[in-house]
């Protein structure tokens, strides 16, 4: 078990990259987030809330699923300020599969 002091770097840039956008986020909270990720998943979020700092809370239909897991799982967590991406098509907040120019699609698109 890694005690929250000794997280590794990349997990620490990650939280903040989190309550960064979310000040609602408090740190050991997104500490525990972070950790129950997959490596996978981290590193995705990671790449994607480098390029958007803003993907948690812009409703962008670019973030890809990992990071709109990340924003369900927030949102259970009841953190406020967090918003799923919306369809680019229909403007509809479903799970967005399927990447096109200039963002993603939900099934129905
Ligand atoms: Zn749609």
């Amino acid at each position: 078990m890694t005690a929250p002091g000794s997280a590794p770097d990349t997990w620490r840039e990650l939280a903040r990259l989190m309550t960064a956008s979310l000040p609602d986020l408090a740190d050991p909270d997104a500490a525990r987030i972070v950790a129950d990720l997959t490596p996978a998943a981290r590193g995705r979020i990671r790449a994607h809330l480098t390029a958007y700092p803003d993907a948690l809370v812009s409703g962008a239909s670019a973030a890809p699923r990992s990071v709109q897991a990340l924003i369900t799982t927030l949102a259970n967590h009841g953190v406020t300020g967090v918003r799923a991406p919306a369809c680019l098509r229909c403007g509809r907040v479903r799970p967005l599969r399927r990447a096109v120019p200039g963002g993603r699609v939900c099934l129905g698109c």
